[in-house]
């Protein structure tokens, strides 16, 4: 065994302690999870925490996750200019046998680039994540986001509340003029609850009920008319342009956020693709075949790559990734090495 260190670093959106303490808390876990460290190994943790917090909560923190026996010491830190607001930072040394370069260092909530004033250019990084129907993208995309601290966006759910919203409002979905005629009342908006996002259509939360065939249906129909297309955009665009996100969804890297840092179209064979839908339908209690959701995933292939307006293309930019005999854990980690190489180079 040698003494190993692991750096950790998380933000609250609130100073206060609630916020603070189950925040550390999640921070610590994390940091014993990705390197597979037992609660036991913990020698010691430094905290700092930036001077725009009252307070840090180490030992209510270390102790609300199980962390009983290690030394712990906090200090406040100076007010740098530029230095993320409302930050906890955290080293712990651990007793390990893994060599150090092999350690998992933790950054949550937005907290992977610490001092903005040391780069080149105003840093929001932004991970496009296109392709076809049960590629993994949303899988994928909410794993590397929890990895990075960054906010996943999910566009498909956004054509898919607008499906919603017609067949609860007996609007033809096939019929544009019909469609557009409603669009300005359609109200959509996410919400962060537990960690969790919501999606939100006119104030009520529809994020369970837009997983159906009928509705993936409805939203490939809807996605094809352009006046849909620019609401959304225009929405999805506004939330790129305040955090770092991983937005998927299938013309991010062509018109959403042609600027995107990170671009990757991922595909897979088609049986493949409708496999892994089957499954996670399935797993959700719903009644679907495995000839439905191959149906369903051709069509909508057909429909989103022969479309007028942005239609499902990989942006000249972008690197292929093909995930039928990839892990879920293998696209996560290149997608995160890359976001990760970028961020080194600015
Ligand atoms: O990704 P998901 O299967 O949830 O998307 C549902 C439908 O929404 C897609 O079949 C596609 O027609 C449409 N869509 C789109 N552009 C996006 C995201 C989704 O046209 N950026």
């Amino acid at each position: 065994m040698a003494t190993r260190a692991i750096r950790g670093a998380t933000t609250v959106r609130t100073n206060t302690r609630e916020e603070i303490i189950s925040e550390t808390g999640v921070m610590l876990l994390e940091m014993l999870e990705r390197n597979s460290i037992k609660k036991e190994d913990v020698i010691s943790v430094i905290f700092t925490v930036t001077s725009d917090l009252n307070a840090a909560f180490p030992a209510t923190a270390a102790r609300s996750i199980g962390l009983t026996r290690a030394g712990l010491l906090d200090f406040p830190e100076l007010n740098v200019t530029g230095s993320l607001k409302m930050c906890i930072r955290a080293l712990m040394f651990i007793d390990g046998i893994m060599p150090q370069s092999e350690i998992n260092h933790v950054y949550l909530n937005n907290a992977i680039v610490l001092r903005t004033d040391l780069l080149k250019k105003e840093h929001r990084v932004a991970v496009a994540l296109d392709g076809p129907a049960g590629s993994g993208k949303s899988t994928i995309a909410k794993m590397a986001a929890k990895e990075l601290g960054f906010i996943y966006i999910d566009t498909g759910a956004m054509y898919r509340s607008v499906a919603l919203y017609c067949i609860d409002k007996d609007i033809d979905y096939n019929n544009e003029v019909q469609v557009l005629r409603k669009l300005d009342n359609i109200n959509i908006t996410i919400e962060n609850a537990n960690r969790e996002q919501r999606y939100i259509l006119n104030g009520n939360d529809v994020t369970d009920l837009i997983r159906s065939p009928e509705v993936s249906d409805g939203a490939s129909k809807v996605a094809a008319y352009k006046a849909v297309r620019e609401k959304l955009v225009a929405i999805q665009r506004e939330l790129a342009s305040k955090q770092s996100v991983i937005m998927d969804g299938r013309d991010i890297g062509t018109n959403v956020l042609p600027k995107a840092e990170v671009k990757v179209f991922m595909t897979g064979e088609v049986e493949e693709r409708a496999r892994r839908r089957y499954e996670e339908l399935h797993l959700k209690g719903m009644a679907v075949t495995f000839e439905e959701i191959l149906e369903d995933i051709k069509k909508r292939d057909y429909n989103d790559s022969h479309r007028e307006y942005n239609p499902l293309r990989q942006a000249d930019d972008a690197v292929l990734l093909d995930t039928t005999h990839m892990s879920v854990e293998e696209v996560k980690d290149y997608i995160v090495a890359e976001v990760k190489k970028y961020i080194k180079e600015v």
